[in-house]
C-alpha cells in the first residue's frame, strides 16, 4: 500500500502520550520488528502521519516509522499491506 508521509504534527502528541502509543493502543498490533516501508530493516521509532495515496481519502493515520523514513516529508512511501492504518483524529479514538 503506498502512503504519503505528512509534514507536521508529530511533537504534539495525543492523550496516549505518544503517536507511536496511539498507534499500539488502536491498532491491535504489536510494534513490528522492521521499519513498514518494503526496503527499510531499521526499527520503528515513531509514530508517523501519513495520508492514503488516494483521491478519494484524505484523513490522517497514524503508522509506525523509523525516524529516516518519518524525516522523508511529503514522500510517498510504499508499506507493507499488513500494518493496520489508525485514524490519527482524536475525536474518533483517545478524544472520545
Ligand atoms: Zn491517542
Ligand atoms: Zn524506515
Amino acid at each position: 500500500m503506498k502512503v504519503k508521509n505528512i509534514n507536521g504534527t508529530s511533537d504534539n502528541a495525543c492523550k496516549c502520550g505518544s503517536w507511536l502509543k496511539h498507534w499500539l493502543n488502536y491498532s491491535g498490533q504489536s510494534l513490528p520488528n522492521y521499519c513498514p516501508e518494503k526496503s527499510c530493516t531499521n526499527k520503528p521509532e515513531v509514530g508517523a502521519h501519513v495520508q492514503k495515496d488516494s483521491a478519494n481519502d484524505s484523513s490522517w493515520y497514524i503508522i509506525p516509522l523509523c525516524k529516516t523514513c518519518n524525516a522523508k516529508y511529503g514522500q510517498a512511501i510504499e508499506i507493507s499491506d499488513s500494518i493496520k492504518l489508525v485514524s490519527a483524529n482524536v475525536s474518533l479514538t483517545c478524544g472520545k
